[in-house]
């Protein structure tokens, strides 16, 4: 019998590392072997009291029933479980400095968290790769992506990642300012956090994933196309030369990516069959309605610290609008606003982004403190 694969979830309270906790009770050849979460001692004991055997760790607070505390928690939580696989689970900006370390004692990551990409560009994937890890992505479109890029050897005219549209595709533009947290909150197709939600509805998360497939697949910004696909059964496509499109669809279920993350190259079977009917709408999205695509192309183009500044003004932003303290058109004017004091063209240690990040944190607090 082979070895069963040691997997540390990274985030095991939120979204994906709830459902990877489930989806690993359900197959054969993983054991999880750790779980982190930022401050949800409760929600992280209760996950314990079902795996009994795993180690702990929480990094924004302290607990006496939990093996590793504090800054250097997941440091111990690695070191102490010597993990095959790491889940990165984390949302926000910090998900980079965990996914660097998870980098360090894995050999693959399981990566959910954009931002790491996105803010570590080309040093995030140098130094991943300088320690003999691999990367498999789990946001949807992107894992559809991977998968469908694995079996095409020749060039590649275009990928193409798909949008729900989100909450409020088909509001009148003029009535998107006075939208509320509540209304955008409701996602049609996908179940998420909240930023992630948000993000969804101005097209910010697609922003984001452009830059992410960008990194990921090292392909030409040109290359990379969103069209609005409201049914969420197509997550990705890629365009060959010959004119071909192969397309990936499955249930909108982050079960599935998370799943193949972890088993790759293997298949597993969790979900019943994909009936692959009924009707496929596939439509450009409007860029007036969505101004942050096109911003997210310009911060390609402008370099790490343009791209830096995209996610940490965004992750401020949507923080003051579910607070109630902005508009939701005034998440992108604000990020705009942030993104045009220009920044710098590259930042290749861990040290400058994080500066750039925090630095882009304190404007962006200031610009909607003045609003
Ligand atoms: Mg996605």
């Amino acid at each position: 019998m082979k070895d069963k694969k040691k997997v540390v979830i990274l985030g095991s309270t939120g979204t994906i590392g709830r459902m990877s906790i489930d989806v690993i009770k359900k197959i054969d050849g993983f054991e999880i072997v750790g779980i982190a979460s930022g401050k949800s001692v409760d929600l992280l004991l209760k996950q314990k009291s079902e795996l009994p055997w795993v180690k702990t760790a929480l990094t924004l607070t302290n607990s006496d029933d939990i093996d590793f505390c504090g800054e250097d928690a997941i440091e111990g939580l690695l070191n102490s479980t010597n993990p095959d696989i790491v889940i990165v689970g984390i949302s926000g900006f910090v998900g980079l400095k965990y996914a660097l370390l998870a980098a360090k004692y894995s050999k693959r990551l399981c990566l959910a968290n954009k931002e790491s990409i996105i803010a570590g560009g080309n040093f995030f994937f140098d130094s991943v790769k300088s320690y003999g890890c691999e990367i498999i992505p789990v946001d949807s479109e992107h894992n559809a992506v991977f998968q469908l890029l694995d079996s095409e050897r020749s060039d590649i005219a275009a990928i193409y990642i798909t949008a729900s549209g989100g909450a409020i595709r088909d509001l009148p533009i003029e009535k998107l300012k006075d939208v509320t947290p509540e209304v955008v909150l409701k996602h049609p197709v996908w179940a998420m956090g909240a930023r992630i939600t948000v993000d969804s509805s101005s097209m910010f998360n697609k922003g984001l994933e452009i830059m992410e497939a960008h990194f990921l697949f090292n392909i030409e910004q040109e290359k990379i196309r969103v069209l609005v696909h409201p049914e969420g059964k197509i997550h990705g496509m890629i365009s060959l030369k010959d004119g071909t499109v192969k397309a990936l669809l499955s249930h909108a279920d982050m079960r599935l990516p998370i799943i193949h993350a972890l088993s790759y190259p293997e298949r597993v079977k969790v979900l019943e069959e994909f009936e692959p009917s009924g009707i496929f709408n596939l439509f450009p999205p409007d860029h007036q309605r969505y101004p942050a695509l096109d911003l997210a192309y310009d911060c390609l183009k402008d370099g790490d610290g343009a791209r830096v500044a995209y996610n940490a003004a965004d992750e401020i932003a949507v923080q003051a609008f579910l607070e109630r303290k902005i508009g939701f058109t005034k998440i992108y004017e604000t990020v705009s606003k942030v993104i045009d004091k220009g920044w710098p063209k590259v930042l290749n240690d861990y040290e400058s982004i994080d500066n750039i990040d925090g630095k882009v944190r304190k404007l962006t607090l200031e610009m909607i403190n003045k609003c």
